[in-house]
């Protein structure tokens, strides 16, 4: 049977997984990303050579910041993975194996395009909020790539026109009022300005505070609730540009569940029932495990090899 190789190269973490025709994961591999060049490449090789055999027939490439898929290069890639500016992807598999690279959203996206929760629709917008926000737009059934590989960079749009400095050089960006630093720079200022909550016992990472939110502890709640209007905010003038028939929301903060997405489906639906006439269902990735797109990029890869669904999103 053959196998490919998915490699997830995110901000905080390099994932490796090899991944058999029938979807699943038969071995995988992750380790911290350093942020200095030499050593990054090397993580990434020996989690490639870590997770390889005979079988492999190419390597799938999700990976942060602009990606110029018919070079496989990354074109431009900020915070943590800025020293990626200009490489190229495929020296990252052993020479002569295939490899395809594409955005880590847009990966995601053409995962749950074929596999996952907007199988069968033409229409669909992909978040994925951990660290930053990523985002991916098919439109018409085909992948927005834009005229130099950006489009999609949804985490961009502008919230607050003299908000802090965000590292795409602008100010006020989504991805500094919705994600998971956002929730963890709330809940530390809240801690270090002596609020009453469990929080200053507890920690301070975005998974503890959501968990703090659903135990009753106001402050935790307070930073949940006010997260889940910009979110909500957001997504519905991402309907309102796009018209989808879905919106998937992944990464790291979509581990808290319903507890996320119950009065976040509330509040979009609230916000675009009126115009639209239909509610437009705000999902969790229906395919791959939330943590790491290894799965995605494997099936990405898969498409490029064109067994399955030939040139559809390449
Ligand atoms: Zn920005």
């Amino acid at each position: 049977m053959r196998t490919w190789i998915g490699l997830d190269i995110g901000g905080t973490t390099v994932k490796a997984g090899r991944v058999n025709e029938a979807g699943e994961i038969v071995a995988r591999a992750e380790k911290a990303a350093p942020e200095e060049l030499g050593a990054l490449v090397s993580v990434c090789r020996s989690l490639v050579d870590g997770v390889w055999d005979d079988s492999v027939a190419g390597v799938g490439i999700g990976c942060r910041g602009i990606i110029d898929v018919e070079k496989v290069r990354v074109v431009v890639s900020n915070g943590r993975l800025r020293c990626l500016d200009g490489f190229s992807l495929a020296e990252l598999a052993p020479s002569g194996a295939r490899v395809a690279a594409d955005n880590d959203a847009r990966a995601a996206a053409a995962g749950e395009m074929v596999w996952g929760a907007a199988k069968g629709m033409r229409d669909a917008v992909m978040l994925t909020i951990g660290t930053g926000v990523g985002g991916a737009i098919i439109a018409d059934g085909r992948m927005v790539r834009g005229s130099a590989w950006a489009a999609g960079h949804l985490g961009h749009l502008n919230l607050d026109p003299n908000g802090p400095m965000c590292v795409c050089g602008a100010r006020g960006c989504v991805e500094n009022y919705v994600s998971a630093r956002a929730i963890e720079g709330e809940a530390w200022a809240a801690v270090h300005r002596g609020v009453n909550t469990i929080l200053s016992t507890r920690g301070t990472d975005c998974a503890t505070v959501s968990a703090c939110a659903g135990e009753g502890d106001e402050c935790a709640a307070g930073i949940v609730n006010r997260m889940i209007e910009r979110l909500g905010g957001f997504i519905g003038g991402l309907i309102f540009a796009f018209d989808p028939e879905i919106v998937i929301v992944g990464g790291s903060v979509s581990l808290a569940g319903d507890r996320l997405f119950v009065p976040l489906q509330k509040d979009v639906t609230a916000r675009t029932e009126p115009f639209f006439r239909r509610k437009v269902p705000v999902v969790r990735p229906g395919v791959g495990d939330a943590t790491g797109i290894i799965a995605y990029s494997h099936r990405t890869m898969s498409l490029k090899d064109g067994s399955r669904l030939g040139s559809f999103l390449f």
